[in-house]
């Protein structure tokens, strides 16, 4: 466990999503020992009643002079350890929107015993008292946040501790062989010889499992932050058609992402649980205009950071010579899919099939956007290149501060390969094998300094 000192001061927030005429409820919570006092300093409670632990209580939040009443309220009392940071927390459940729920904040933070929580300051404590470990309480923020059902499944894994017992059984077989090592190294005559070969099957069998982890790391990357796919193409070859066609499909279930101005160019569909966000980028091709150059520019670093790229060209008048310079434009490291349109109509005489040499490197689909025909196909491929066969069995994904540590305990476990290559002194074997153990206890939050903590939680929401 850490060994951090829990802290004293009693720190309150808004716990809910503050907006006018959104959400009928809203939830203060107060955490720290002078949690209920606070509350009792600011409440009428009508009738007789006490402030045992694990009871609701009915009442209203005062003005400071006491004259008027702010909001009629339920107070939850849970006294620590029974708590979610551990410590006394009040929760007081009151009418939703903005202003009730900020002036009761507000009237909880003129009492000088208690200030406003920090981002994640909550879930900090929480952690810090042991009431649950660092990654469970990554993984609550990861639910808050999930857009798509496998999203939240894998954050649900998480809480369960799925991470944490994983990563901590991968470091106790680390520890194991260390302390073999180490033991060799202070009483040699003592101790039976040391099984070279055990110990280097056993850092193999490690690293194979970390090295699952990270590959694991990147579907579930596109699980909770989806899959960006570009669409580019001419114009007037059915981009936008595509889109409204694909919005509208069965299996995709249409978002509105609240609090985004969404670009018009932008929508996202969730398929196989994945959310999937299509780029409508404009066409590709040499200008000497600036503004165009300037869009140009921009689909070109939308481009790089897509998932994957559609192509899409009018099949009714086959491939051009524009078809052509776009896709010689394209970045090469971005998979392509390419989506001949328009199928439903005649093709006229001048019509061009895609060339071989393309045809051999890339995947193509050919659809009608005006019909629906062929649109199965590249759903499908969709969900081939994110959906079911990507997140079959996927169970574990660590984010993106877990797979950096990953990471770098792969790093060192390479580097003992070295040491065992050039057949160096045992000395050397602990020198990465303690680094390993390190980045992983650094994983896990049993090894950490409070600067990273705050670096952690720093990027929760308030009130979490
Ligand atoms: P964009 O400029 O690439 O976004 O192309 P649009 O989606 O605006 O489509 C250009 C024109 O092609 C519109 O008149 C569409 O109705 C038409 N169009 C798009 N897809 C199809 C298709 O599959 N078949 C037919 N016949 N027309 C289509």
């Amino acid at each position: 466990m850490n060994s951090f000192s829990p802290t004293e001061d009693t720190i309150a927030a808004i716990a809910t999503a503050v907006s006018p005429g959104q959400g009928s409820v809203a939830v203060i919570r107060i955490s720290g020992s002078s949690a209920i006092e606070i509350t009792k300093a600011i409440v009428h409670i009508p009738g007789t009643h006490d402030w045992s632990t694990h009871t609701v209580l009915y009442g209203y939040v005062t003005e400071a002079d006491q004259t008027m009443y702010i909001d009629e309220v339920l107070i939850l009392i849970m006294k620590g350890p029974r708590s979610f940071t551990g410590e006394d927390v009040v929760e007081i459940h009151c009418h939703g929107g903005i202003i009730a729920v900020q002036k009761i904040l507000e009237r909880i933070l003129d009492i000088p015993s208690v200030r406003r929580a920090e981002p994640g300051e909550f879930s900090q404590r929480a952690v810090l008292n042991g009431r649950i470990s660092l990654t469970q309480a990554e993984s609550i923020s990861e639910l808050v946040s999930a857009r798509s059902r496998k999203a939240a499944e894998l954050a649900i894994n998480g809480i369960e501790g799925n991470i944490q017992t994983t990563i901590q059984s991968i470091r106790q077989r680390l520890i194991e062989q260390l302390t073999e090592i180490e033991a060799r190294i202070d009483f040699e005559e003592d101790l039976p010889i040391l099984d070279e070969q055990h110990v280097k099957n056993e850092i193999i069998a490690i690293k194979k499992e970390i090295n699952d982890l990270i590959d694991n790391a990147k579907r579930g990357s596109w699980v909770r932050s989806g899959l960006k796919v570009a669409l580019t193409g001419k114009p007037n070859v059915g981009k936008s058609s595509l889109l409204n066609r694909l919005s509208k499909q069965e299996k995709a279930i249409v978002t509105d992402l609240p609090g985004t101005t969404r670009d018009l160019l932008e929508s996202e569909i969730v398929l196989e649980g994945i959310p999937v966000t299509f780029i409508d980028t404009a066409g590709l091709r040499e200008t000497k205009n600036i503004i165009e150059k300037i869009g140009i520019s921009r689909t070109k670093k939308t481009l790089i950071q897509a998932d994957l790229i559609i192509l899409i060209f009018d099949y009714s008048n086959g491939w051009t010579s524009e078809d052509e310079s776009i896709l010689k434009q394209l970045p090469v490291n971005i998979p392509l899919l390419i989506v001949g349109n328009k199928s439903d109509l005649k093709s006229n005489q001048s019509f061009k099939k895609v060339p071989k040499n393309i045809l051999e490197k890339e995947n193509l689909v050919i659809i009608s956007a005006k019909t629906g025909n062929g649109e199965e196909n590249l759903i499908n491929y969709l969900l081939k290149k994110c959906g079911s066969s990507q997140t079959h069995g996927l169970d574990i994904a660590l984010n993106e501060r877990q797979l950096d540590l990953a990471k770098s305990t792969m790093e060192s476990l390479e580097n003992i390969n070295k040491v065992f290559d050039e057949n160096l002194p045992w000395d050397f074997w602990t020198i990465d094998l303690r680094q390993a153990i390190n980045y992983l206890g650094e994983l896990t939050g049993e090894d950490l300094t409070e600067n990273l903590l705050d670096n952690i939680f720093s990027k929760f929401c308030i009130g979490k």
